[in-house]
């Protein structure tokens, strides 16, 4: 089988997946390696399972790319991710895979802690602050169907909606 990232409005992208139950038998391993590589491939910082159509609630991320700016990066598998606690608000300003061309700026938590399984199947906590906190939520978003656009208000969400399928139409009659 063959992964590929899925775009909006991909409805595996509205859905909320399913629990991981399976820790022994090789198969999430497979899966925890193809979404690293699908999300080295792209760029990108985090990804969720359902962005390149695996209906599990797996993350992956890598933000030690960031380090170069004075931040300490980290590299994350969570299975079963749920987020326990949530302080502060600030504003953030993002991208995803699977909206490619836009970048919108929403309020998220500061900072946020988060209850998961490891790839063995033990109990893990982490917490996050600026950037990973946000990087923790939008990928946690994602397994439970939420779009990022969802935190804009109405009417701007409507226009960022419209010019992005004005433009995937025209990238569709290119590739035609
Ligand atoms: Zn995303």
């Amino acid at each position: 089988m063959t992964y590929e990232i899925r775009t909006w409005p991909d409805k595996i992208l509205k859905q909320k997946m399913k629990e991981v139950d399976f820790f022994s038998d090789g198969k999430l391993k497979e899966y925890v390696d193809v979404m690293f590589k699908k999300m080295y491939e792209l760029d990108g910082v985090g990804l969720a399972a359902n962005q390149i159509g695996i209906p599990y609630r797996i993350i992956v991320i890598d933000t030690t790319v960031r380090e170069e700016e004075g931040e300490k990066g980290v590299k994350l598998v969570l299975i079963n991710p749920q987020i326990v606690e949530k302080e502060g608000e600030i504003e953030s300003t993002e991208g995803c895979l699977s909206f490619p061309g836009v970048q919108i700026t929403i309020p998220r938590a500061e900072r946020v802690k988060v209850k998961a399984k490891d790839i063995n199947g033990n109990d893990i906590e982490i917490e996050g602050k600026d950037f990973l906190s946000v990087v923790l939520q939008h990928e946690i978003d994602h397994i439970n169907g939420i779009p990022f656009i969802n935190y804009l208000p109405p009417v701007k969400k409507r226009m960022v909606l419209e010019k992005y399928m004005k433009s995937r139409k025209k990238e569709a009659l290119k590739a035609r």
